[in-house]
């Protein structure tokens, strides 16, 4: 069974680092990874500079690097002005992701808007983005809790679900922005929602997990078994959020292949390609990063037996 493996780690990753990755790093990263196999790479973002300024070279960024045929190259833009900013590069991305937290405190905390004032924006940032010949996604973050209002109903993300299909998004993820889902959450969760709305194509919905809790690839397997086909990951673990405290990096991308190939599953990544391309990540960022199959090997690198059990 085919499952579709997307990496943010040059724009959920290198956001929140100290230190500025310079253009140049980042399109070499984008580049390298552009020819592993993924089906997306989340390559910029069109936010503030002011408050990114780790992203303040998203024209840049998508003017340089390689447009490998297949793979799909998205931005995120948090408001129609995001959208505008996309539309107005000369090479635009091919897709970009609108962002909306399902909790109010979270959404302010992090786009500083009300939910009316996010869901308002939507059919505009919907025209715009079809206008310039862009797809246009929507991620719901906190699907699965907040940090500051706790568990997330799951009836409250459904009625997110329904508003993004009838705003006419060409997809939707669903992002435990802060690592607070658990398996059987995932599992349930899921499964209303493709039961309720059930998608027109495989890579419609997306599963956004972080690891801040140790249960990100577990979370992985129940949406799979719920019937998600479609993973969002960061090369070598790197990321977090600026505006959500304690959490941590996604999911590993390359932790998450080793484990579906070993499972079966189908991801068309070049594991050895991409474990070259994690391995770059601590030196760039001069600091250690979670990735787990980086350090241990995959799973089937054998070892030589101990010398007395040889000859
Ligand atoms: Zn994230």
């Amino acid at each position: 069974m085919r499952i579709y493996v997307n990496d943010v780690a040059v724009r959920d990753g290198f956001q929140i680092e100290r230190r500025f990755i310079p253009t140049e790093t980042k399109v070499e990263v984008i580049n390298q990874l552009s020819r592993t196999g993924l089906h997306k790479i989340e390559a910029t973002s069109f936010v503030s500079p002011k408050a990114v300024p780790a992203l303040a070279d998203a024209r840049d960024v998508l003017a340089q690097i390689d447009r490998v045929p297949g793979v799909i190259y998205v931005a995120l833009v948090p408001n129609l002005r995001g959208v505008r900013d996309a539309a107005d590069c000369p090479r635009k991305p091919d897709e970009v992701n609108g962002v909306v937290s399902a909790s109010e405190t979270h959404n302010r905390a992090n786009i500083n808007r009300t939910h009316e004032q996010s869901l308002a924006d939507m059919p505009s940032m919907v025209r715009a983005a079809h206008d310039a010949g862009m797809k246009i996604t929507m991620s719901l973050s906190t699907t699965f809790g907040c940090p500051f209002e706790g568990r997330v109903h799951e009836d409250v993300v459904l009625e997110f679900v329904e508003r993004f299909r009838e705003f006419g998004f060409d997809g939707i993820s669903l992002a435990d922005t802060t690592g607070m889902a658990n398996p059987k959450q995932v599992r349930d969760l899921a499964r209303r929602v493709l039961e309720r709305f059930p998608p027109p194509d495989d890579v419609y919905y997306t599963l956004h997990f972080h690891n801040t809790r140790g249960m990100g690839l577990a979370n992985v397997v129940a949406g799979i078994e719920a019937g998600i086909r479609s993973f969002d990951g960061s090369v070598s673990g790197l990321g977090g959020c600026p505006f959500a405290p304690g959490a941590t990096g996604n999911i590993c991308t390359e932790d998450m292949v080793n484990m579906l190939e070993d499972m079966g599953y189908d991801t068309r990544v070049d594991l050895a390609k991409l474990l070259a391309v994690a391995r770059r990540i601590p030196v760039i960022v001069e600091h250690d990063v979670p990735g787990q199959v980086m350090k241990a090997g995959q799973t089937l690198e054998l070892h030589e037996p101990p010398a007395r059990l040889r000859s």
